[in-house]
């Protein structure tokens, strides 16, 4: 029999992230039965969580989907696009393309704005395309783990609500990490996971329907994803999926985390802990490949150097370190690697490893990286952006 992992990984790649034993020991608890008062209880004070940490508006409806992070793409997209139903799609990396044809799946009428991975959106495109086509729906990744790329999406909101248009919006990497407020940003409808920048194990994804968005829905053809038929589970208490409790209790504590560290004052933590990461890959004379202003906090895209084997560095950080950073996707393989600081994952410590643990590993494949300038650098931008380098996650 395969054993199981004895070791820690680090987890540094574009999710999972990794968990607290404070969220890993609720699993243990025992189970509760899907429609189990106690439970129910807790499912309530859970979407009152949710709701706060998505800023969600007055009458929204925030929940869980028991799936991954796909999934509540797909129960957004399910409710929000129907036949005939036409969404502008704005697509920049592998996420955004997803959703488009999730859109396209369900019956949508899909146009498309693209540009360039690694690039933000430009909000002109959008207004012309609006302008020429229109839209029921618009889509937005808000923060693109395939480039590292952030989206204006506060401005894309506006945008769209000049147009009569509902904002779908893939928050999958960016809530938890990354300022974002549904209710001051008229977003519709908008969705994440567990295992990214919310800091539990996957497998049940938050996911909120401003008002408008639930007044807009069109007849869901999954069953599944079927919003009406999950409200009538979370809301009215009427059988519809055996949820795990096990994952409820995970994200509950996951959430409480985020409470007390003040949501706010996360965003601060993975702005500071990026900038040190950058700060070290800079020093090791690397480049990140988004342009300043359109980077992520919560994923670094580092570019490859010319004559370095990408997959080797990759293998080398797991075999000798324990550390898994990511690959490129579609136009990016081979090009970048992704390093993610999310959640548990971001934290000084981790950062000093990895930069030191790169080194290394890029020295033994013949890079000239100067010993000791990445942690060196990352240690001065910690003391410079927090007066402490001992602080915590
Ligand atoms: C990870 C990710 C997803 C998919 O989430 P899964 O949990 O793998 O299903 C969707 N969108 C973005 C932007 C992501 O980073």
């Amino acid at each position: 029999m395969i054993p199981l992992p004895e070791r820690e990984r680090v987890l540094l790649g574009p999710g999972p992230s990794m968990v607290s034993p404070r969220v890993m020991r609720t699993m243990a608890a025992p189970v509760l039965s899907h429609l189990d008062p106690d439970l129910l209880a807790m499912m309530d004070e859970l979407r009152g969580r949710l709701a706060a940490t998505f800023r969600a508006p007055e009458g929204s409806f925030a929940f869980a989907v028991s799936g991954t992070g796909t999934s509540a793409m797909e129960t957004a997209v399910a409710n929000l696009v129907g036949d005939g139903t036409r969404v502008l799609s704005i697509v920049g990396g592998y996420f955004a393309d997803r959703l488009a044809g999730m859109s396209q799946r369900y019956g949508g009428q899909v146009a498309r704005v693209d540009y360039e991975w690694g690039r933000a959106v430009d909000p002109d495109a959008v207004r012309r395309a609006l302008k020429t086509n229109g839209a029921d729906v618009i889509t937005i990744v808000h923060a693109e783990t395939s480039t590292g790329v952030l989206n204006p999406v506060q401005e894309i909101a506006a945008i769209a609500r000049e147009h009569g248009a509902l904002t779908i919006v893939d928050a999958v990497t960016s809530l938890g990490g990354h300022p974002l407020d549904l209710a001051a940003w008229g977003i519709g409808a908008a969705y994440s996971c567990a295992q990214k920048c919310i800091g539990a194990p996957s497998g049940i994804a938050p996911i909120a329907f401003a008002p408008e968005a639930l007044a807009r829905r069109v007849k869901a053809r999954s069953f599944y994803f079927d919003l009406t038929l999950l409200e009538d589970y979370w809301l009215r208490r009427k059988y519809h999926h055996t949820i795990c409790a096990s994952l409820i209790y995970a994200l509950r504590e996951a959430l409480l985390m985020v409470e007390e560290e003040g949501l706010e004052a996360r965003w601060a933590r993975h702005r500071r802990h990026h900038l040190a990461l950058r700060a070290g890959i800079e020093a090791m004379g690397l480049a990140l490949l988004p342009p300043e202003a359109e980077r992520l906090w919560t994923l670094n895209a580092v570019r490859v150097p010319d004559g370095i084997d990408e997959a080797a560095v990759r293998t080398q950080m797991l075999q000798r370190f324990d550390i898994e950073v990511g690959a490129g996707l579609g136009p990016l393989a081979g090009r970048i690697w992704r390093v993610g600081l999310m959640g548990a994952s971001s934290t000084p410590a981790i950062i000093l490893l990895f930069l030191g643990a790169f080194e290394s590993v890029l020295r033994a494949q013949g890079a000239k990286v100067p010993p000791g300038a990445g942690t060196a650098a990352a240690l001065d931008a910690l003391a410079a952006g927090s007066g402490a380098v001992h602080e915590q996650a």
